[in-house]
């Protein structure tokens, strides 16, 4: 049999006894030790490398494992440029006594500042870290987009990248949820491919969530387009209703309902 070897670039640093594990299991490792500044800029690079990996654990096991990871990598970068981990612990309690900690969960999702303002630059250098919001995509007095902008203070059920997750404030059933773009855009026909993928994310997500919650036997899902499809809140919003066995005595038909006359066939 033709064996084909394949190689792969990986580029970072990896712990002391990684190399000798991979070689026992077959694998022909590349490495060399670094030293100085360099040392220090690659672990600069781990640090970001496991701290991203804490954002996919989704169990308190992995979190325990990509923590200690995080740790290890602090203990190294702090060791590697002469601080010691309690000079850092002397100042994070520094820190948390001058701006606090995070007991209160505070989320902060937007700030509105003058331009003349000069702490603008604060925000300005860092676009990518924080875009600005136009005020063409956020109507001042669209309701959703009100609470996209958190003026008004609203229980988020979940959120997503480009969507939000709220109750519906007269739900139909038990759990009724609404699936809203940050974004303002009237229907779903007029919002972009990328907002319209992520609400259908959310709504796999959430049904999972509402599934545990409220256990329901059925869903409708729903989003009506257009004043005369009976829209009253021009900002897109998928309902996601769930039903319930006996809800409504002759639920055949369902969102035909729309036009109650046609809802049976
Ligand atoms: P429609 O535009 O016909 O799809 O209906 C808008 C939906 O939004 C209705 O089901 C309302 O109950 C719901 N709704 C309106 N205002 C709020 C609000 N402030 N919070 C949550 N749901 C709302
Ligand atoms: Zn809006």
């Amino acid at each position: 049999m033709k064996q084909t070897i394949k190689h792969f670039k990986t580029e970072k640093l990896i712990r002391d006894k990684i190399p000798a594990f991979l070689k026992s299991r077959g694998i022909q490792v590349h490495a060399k030790a670094i030293e100085g500044l360099e040392f220090i800029s690659k672990l600069k690079e781990k640090l970001v490398e496991e701290a991203r990996e804490v954002l996919e654990t989704s169990d308190t096991h992995d979190l325990c494992e990509e923590l200690a990871d995080v740790l290890e990598v602090m203990y190294a970068l702090s060791s590697a440029s002469g601080l010691t981990m309690q000079q850092i612990e002397k100042r994070r309690l520094e820190k948390k006594e001058l701006k606090g900690g995070f007991e209160n969960k505070i989320y902060n999702s937007s700030v509105l500042i003058d331009e003349n303002n000069p702490d603008i630059h604060y925000y300005l250098n860092k676009p990518k870290q924080y875009p600005e919001i136009h005020v063409s995509t956020h109507e001042p007095d669209c309701i959703f987009c009100k609470i996209a902008r958190q003026e008004k203070e609203t229980v988020f059920f979940a959120k997503f990248k480009h969507c939000y997750i709220i109750k519906d404030l007269f739900p139909v059933s038990n759990g009724h949820i609404l699936i809203i773009p940050y974004e303002h855009t009237e229907n779903w026909f007029t919002a972009k491919e990328e907002v319209r993928l992520d609400m259908m994310k959310a709504l796999h997500l959430v049904k999972e969530q509402l599934d545990l919650e409220y256990n329901p036997q059925g869903y409708n899902i729903g989003a009506n387009c257009g004043e005369v499809a009976g829209q009253t809140v021009m900002h897109l919003h998928l309902h996601l209703i769930p039903r319930y066995l006996g809800d409504m005595e002759e639920p055949k038909g369902g969102v035909r309902g729309v036009i109650p006359s046609k809802q049976k066939y």
